[in-house]
């Protein structure tokens, strides 16, 4: 086909990195420390019902502080990053009515915006528990994406973003591996690296060094990865498919105000917010 073009992520890099962490607990201050220290970007989930509850729990014989942040330090905490619900009391959605789920959602989401003044478009699935009924309930309570717990072990983009499947969670043993091939993959894009876990699992585990030198490693490609929020993502992507094409496929137009990167036989380039592009012949 004439015009192909494959789209690029803003400044036209080909490949995204995001996180996104579970459950709140006090262990995300340090791992937020962490990716500010790298310059690297995540998403929080968070269940409102349970700020500042929790204490100390033996698991595997090993004991760890499960206490969750304060509600008071919520919006300090996760400057810079997104928050995004797991629901008000982590209760699996698909084991409930229709009606409950949908309280479990809105009722974080309501909270969690009166908070910290943000918009609350994100959510992860307690217990990856998710099902096509529990998508449309999500969607009705205007949540955008939601994460699953299912590693693909690749870097491709949701078809459908109520079931945003992670490329692995930090324990998986493919992890160095994995980030090794995206950061020399050379192919068309868009790439996303999608990391998933709890950071009371470095606590329970001690190893805090596994995220370090994973930031690490990417933090040395940082100039062809776009260090993002899911959300961000998402709006980007969403910005993307909104691009209007000639019949020929010649002529871009952009109707949004977000400027858009594409790349053809090579070459980038950009389609400025209201504007339109013609690629050379
Ligand atoms: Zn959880």
């Amino acid at each position: 086909m004439d015009y192909e073009i494959s789209m690029l992520f803003p400044e036209g890099k080909r490949k995204a990195l995001t996180f996104s962490y579970d459950d709140g607990t006090i262990h995300d201050r340090r791992l937020a420390a962490l990716l500010n220290e790298y310059g690297m970007k995540g998403t929080f989930n968070l269940n409102y019902g349970l700020l500042g509850k929790g204490g100390m729990e033996t698991v595997n014989g090993i004991e760890t502080d499960f206490s969750r942040v304060e509600a008071e330090e919520v919006r300090c905490l996760y400057q810079g990053h997104e928050i995004a619900s797991h629901a008000y009391s982590h209760a699996s959605l698909t084991g409930l009515p229709k009606n409950m789920a949908a309280t479990e959602v809105l009722k974080d989401r309501y909270n969690l915006e009166q908070l910290t003044g943000e918009l609350i478009r994100g959510f992860a699935y307690p217990y990856g528990a998710y099902n096509s009924q529990i998508e449309e309930i999500l969607d009705a309570c205007g949540i955008e994406y939601a994460r699953t717990v299912e590693s693909t072990g690749d870097f491709s983009l949701p078809e459908d973003f109520l079931a945003w499947h992670p490329t692995c969670h930090h324990e998986d043993e493919r992890l160095m591996a994995l980030a090794e091939k995206f950061c020399r993959e050379e192919k068309d894009g868009p790439f996303v690296f999608y990391l998933w876990g709890h950071s009371y699992e470095f606590a329970q585990k001690n190893n805090w060094e596994l995220m370090e030198s994973f930031l690490k490693y990417m933090a040395q490609y940082k100039e062809d990865i776009w260090c993002a929020t899911n959300i961000e993502i998402l709006d980007y992507v969403k910005a993307y498919r909104e691009l209007k094409r000639s019949t020929d496929g010649k002529i871009l137009m952009n109707p949004n105000a977000t400027p858009l990167y594409v790349a053809m036989n090579g070459r980038k380039y950009c389609i400025h917010g209201n504007e339109k592009l013609e690629l050379p012949s």
